[in-house]
């Protein structure tokens, strides 16, 4: 069995390393027929299991000419991921732990690496060091995990118990978004049962970033998200005279930082000026880290908001406030922060520095 195990595991990384090896030749979209090809997938449920080496072998025969190259030097399209490397290495060997990285008592090692994450994450964006950091799936995701420690937080300052009462009869929180937010934003707040009639939209500039003059009012129940990077035209929000107003107001302001967040650690960092005010933010490793998908940061200042938001001991899993299960949407979860970046070295990188 080990053997054959040995072998399956060696021919996987054959397969991977030619495929990596094979990413500047590649054609960026597959072709038709490799596209046609993938009708042979299309099989009855089997009734037992197959070999598992011809499985490999059918995945990479078929599948790999089906792929899209965003990891190659000539994808052009989205805002996407394209793992180094070093992010790459550092996978194979967590795969191999196979860590439940919910706690400390599922994996010390996990527990440690995301701690020491966490602390590098809000140095390296200059965001405040006492924030908690969750490793999440997504930002979608991670947006979701803010926001609900966002609305909670304000509904606490108003004397509410959201996590008792919910939300009927709750004093109403208005939100306040640009006209430009991300489609994933305006998802985390529809699936929070913020109606999309409800949201106040607020006016932008020819640049497409919020123009403070048409700001709406704001006040202590105000929910205002801005962003760092916006998808089309790469514009930040002027974060240093929008965010001390909204404070001033006793509003909760979020930024979505999906990838221009990290503009922080470049020779671009005038651009996100001031957004180290903000209450949380989110961000992604996939896109400017370049780490594997699956991967993005829930940044919260009072991390007493987001660890009870999103708290989930049980009598058999107690954990500590900032365990990661007690910070993201996940329980079960893989560990995420030895995944590694271009301008940021993680603990992936090192292992594998560039
Ligand atoms: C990509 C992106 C998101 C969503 O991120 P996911 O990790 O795909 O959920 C949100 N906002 C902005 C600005 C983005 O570029």
């Amino acid at each position: 069995m080990r053997i054959a195990e040995h072998a399956l595991l060696t021919d996987a990384d054959r397969r991977a390393i030619a495929y990596n090896d094979s990413l500047d030749q590649r054609r960026v979209y597959p072709h038709e027929s490799a596209i046609a090809a993938l009708d042979a997938f299309d099989q009855p449920l089997p009734g037992t299991g197959r070999e598992a080496g011809q499985v490999l072998h059918t995945l990479d025969e078929l599948g790999s000419p089906a792929t899209v190259t965003s990891n190659g030097p000539r994808y052009f399209g989205f805002v996407i991921g394209a793992t180094l490397p070093a992010a790459a290495a550092a996978e194979r060997l967590v795969l191999a732990w196979d860590q439940c990285a919910s706690s400390f008592d599922g994996s010390p090692i996990a527990d440690k690496l995301e701690k020491v994450a966490a602390r590098w994450v809000c140095e390296a964006l200059g965001l405040p060091r006492e924030s908690a950091v969750g490793f999440g799936t997504s930002a979608t995701a991670c947006t979701l995990a803010c926001l609900s420690a966002a609305r909670r937080a304000l509904l606490a300052r108003h004397g509410w118990d959201f996590d008792q009462d919910g939300l009927i009869g709750a004093p109403e929180i208005r939100v306040v978004i640009s006209e430009t937010a991300h489609i994933t934003v305006r998802k985390a707040l529809r699936v929070l049962g913020f109606g999309m009639r409800r949201l106040q939209l607020a006016a932008v500039d020819e640049y497409g970033r919020i123009d403070p003059a048409r700001l709406p009012d704001l006040d202590d129940r105000t929910l205002l998200i801005l962003q760092a990077g916006e998808v089309n035209t790469g514009e930040f929000d002027r974060f240093a005279e929008l965010i001390p107003k909204a404070r001033a107001a006793g509003a909760w302001v979020h930024v979505d930082g999906a990838f221009g967040l990290w503009a922080r650690t470049s020779s671009s960092a005038g651009l996100a000026e001031g957004v180290e005010l903000a209450d949380s933010w989110t961000t992604d490793g996939h896109k400017w880290l370049n780490t594997p998908y699956d991967s993005a940061m829930a940044i919260c200042r009072d991390s007493d908001a987001l660890a009870a938001a999103m708290n989930s001991d049980a009598a058999y899993a107690m954990a500590s406030r900032d365990s990661q299960k007690n910070l993201t949407l996940e329980f079960s979860r893989r560990a995420r922060a030895w995944r590694s970046g271009r301008h940021w070295p993680t603990w992936g990188a090192m292992a594998c520095a560039r």
